[in-house]
C-alpha cells in the first residue's frame, strides 16, 4: 500500500500551492456569484486582512460610502489615476464602466506584512498574475448556473438588458476558471468566506 501511495503521489501529485506565493490574493468569478458579499464577510470578520478599495467611474448605488466600497471617480480622474501609473490593473467590465485597484495602499499593506485581498473581473485577475506571478488567483463558483441567474434576478439592481449583458460575461468568465490557483464553491457565505480566509494562510510566506 505505501508503494502504491508512492506511486500515486509521483504520478499524481496533489495539487500543493505554489511555493513562494505572495500574500496577495485575488478573488474573481461571475457576476452574482456573490464576491462582493463573501469580500464583506471577510472585512467584518477578518479585520487584520486588507481589503482593497477599487476606483470605479460607477455611480454609487444607495448605501455605498465613497472611500468604503469604492472610490468613485469621473473619467478625468480615472484617465489621471492610469497616467500616473497608480493602478496595479484596470479594465472595462460588463462593457460599461472603468475599474481599477489603487497600487499603494496595496503596497504598504504587503510591505506591512498583511494579506491583501482583491475582489476584481477576470481581465483584472490576469493583468495580476502578469505584474505579479506570486499572488494566488482565486476563483468563487456559484452551485448552480440556475442559482447564479437566481441570485442575478434575486438582487434587482439591473434591468433586463444589464442582466443579459452580465450573463454573457459571466459565460466567458466561466471559461476561463482553469487559469485559476483555487476554485471555491460559494454555496454558503460564511463557508466560501473562510475557506477563502484559509488559502490566504496557505498560500501566505
Ligand atoms: P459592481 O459594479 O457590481 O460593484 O462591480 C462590477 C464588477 O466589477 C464586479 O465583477 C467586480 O468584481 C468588478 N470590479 C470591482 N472592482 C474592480 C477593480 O478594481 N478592477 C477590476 N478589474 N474589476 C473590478
Amino acid at each position: 500500500i505505501a508503494a502504491l501511495s508512492e506511486w500515486l503521489d509521483e504520478r499524481f501529485p496533489i495539487p500543493a500551492p505554489r511555493s513562494g506565493r505572495s500574500r496577495l490574493l485575488v478573488l474573481a468569478g461571475p457576476t452574482a456569484v456573490g464576491k462582493g458579499t463573501v469580500a464583506a464577510c471577510i472585512r467584518e470578520s477578518h479585520p487584520e486582512i486588507h481589503l482593497s478599495v477599487s476606483a470605479t467611474t460607477r455611480k454609487p448605488r444607495p448605501g455605498e460610502v465613497d472611500g468604503v466600497h469604492y472610490f468613485f471617480v469621473d473619467d478625468a480622474e480615472f484617465d489621471r489615476l492610469i497616467a500616473e501609473n497608480q493602478l496595479l490593473e484596470y479594465a472595462v467590465v460588463h462593457n460599461s464602466h472603468r475599474y481599477g485597484t489603487p497600487r499603494r495602499p496595496v503596497d504598504e499593506a504587503l510591505a506591512e506584512g498583511k494579506t491583501v485581498l482583491l475582489e476584481i473581473d477576470l481581465q483584472g485577475a490576469r493583468q495580476v498574475r502578469a505584474a505579479e506571478p506570486s499572488a494566488t488567483l482565486v476563483f468563487l463558483l456559484p452551485p448552480s448556473w440556475d442559482e447564479l441567474v437566481q441570485r442575478l434576478v434575486g438582487r434587482g439592481t439591473e434591468d433586463a438588458e444589464e442582466r443579459a449583458r452580465r450573463l454573457r460575461t459571466a459565460r466567458t468568465e466561466l471559461a476561463a476558471q482553469n487559469e485559476f490557483d483555487f476554485r471555491i464553491v460559494n454555496a454558503d457565505v460564511a463557508t466560501a468566506a473562510r475557506e477563502v480566509v484559509e488559502l490566504s494562510s496557505v498560500s501566505a510566506r
